[in-house]
């Protein structure tokens, strides 16, 4: 199982990745446990982050990706892993995509802890007074000062990969105000429902051999796709090709006028250009056409993402 943890600083997503762990037995990749640990250890990747990090900064993308490429290539990866902290933007989601790609690998989903401002930085602050108490080091970053750099951050470059992970049907939003046992019960029927509906689907694949793609993952790609496009679009594209046909037949016609006799190559020249100029504004208006739907809001986007989450959730 390959899962991504997503929520703002204290949502909660190390408490709750350690239950993951436990019950699915794969391992939790913390880029921020990762990040300190380079800074602790002084590499060079560390040297890098460390004033960033201390700032509440985001550390460059390729340095992360460069992380999380080497590590889930061992083997206690093997298994599946649960990513906390990354990715933190969509180029680094983009990269993520395109790993996981190289190696035939799929995410199976992305698990969002939705909490409310106010109360992290009373998590973070309560947080900070616990490791004290225990005589841990508190980190760098832990200062209210900092969070809200780092909440500031988190809304401007990983709030947007909600919907990216919505419009790959992959999102499933859970309620991180709850209790942790309730945080984590929510997770695990939604865990249990991805199961479920895996084993369905290989079980379904086993009796028909043949049919490699199942109905649903056409729907919902044909869904995704719908979405994007804008049906509007497309069928203002569509337009647009059929008169840029035409242009090419009356073009065709024209040469063909003309090509016969060199004498009435004007004649048939001066029939031909009507044609032709009628089909040339017929492509341009489809173009337009084309061109004002794709610009406008997919209203069918929010609705796919609407449905997607309740799916997710519902089953959860
Ligand atoms: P948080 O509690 O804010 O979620 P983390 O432990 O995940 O903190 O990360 C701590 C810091 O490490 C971040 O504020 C950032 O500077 C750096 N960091 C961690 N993961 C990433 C990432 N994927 N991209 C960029 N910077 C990261």
């Amino acid at each position: 199982m390959r899962l991504i943890l997503l929520g703002p600083p204290g949502a909660g997503k190390g408490t709750q990745a350690q239950h993951i762990v436990q019950r699915h037995g794969i391992v939790q990749l913390s880029t921020g446990d990762m990040l300190r640990a380079a800074v602790k250890a002084g590499t060079p990747v560390g040297l890098k982050a460390k004033d960033i990090m201390a700032a509440g900064g985001l550390v460059p993308d390729e340095i992360v990706v460069g992380i999380i490429a080497d590590r889930i290539e061992e083997p206690d990866a093997r298994n599946g892993f649960i990513l906390d902290g990354f990715p933190r933007t969509v180029p680094q989601a983009a990269a993520l995509d395109k790993l996981l790609k190289s190696k035939g690998l799929t995410l199976d989903a992305v698990i969002e802890l939705r909490v409310n401002e106010g109360a992290l930085l009373r998590r973070v602050e309560t947080r900070i007074a616990e490791m004290k108490a225990r005589g841990e080091a508190v980190r760098a970053d832990d200062t209210p000062e900092v969070l809200s750099q780092r909440l500031a951050n988190y809304r401007a470059q990983t709030e947007p990969l909600i919907d990216y992970y919505g419009e790959k049907r992959k999102l499933a939003t859970i309620d991180g105000m709850k209790a942790i046992e309730e945080v984590t019960a929510d997770i695990k029927r939604v865990l249990d429902a991805l199961g479920d509906s895996a084993a369905k689907i290989r079980s379904r694949a086993a009796r028909k051999p043949a049919a490699k793609k199942t109905k649903a993952s056409k729907g919902a790609k044909k869904a995704v796709k719908a979405a994007s496009a804008g049906r509007t679009g497309k069928k203002a594209g569509k337009k647009a090709k059929v008169a840029k046909k035409t242009v090419k037949k009356a073009a065709k016609k024209a040469v063909k006028k003309v090509a016969p006799k060199r004498a009435g190559a004007k004649k048939a020249k001066k029939s031909a250009k009507p044609a032709a100029k009628k089909a040339k504004t017929a492509v341009r208006k489809g173009a337009k056409k084309a061109s004002r739907a794709s610009s406008r809001p997919a209203k069918k986007v929010t609705k796919t993402r609407a449905k997607t989450a309740r799916r997710l959730t519902k089953r959860g």
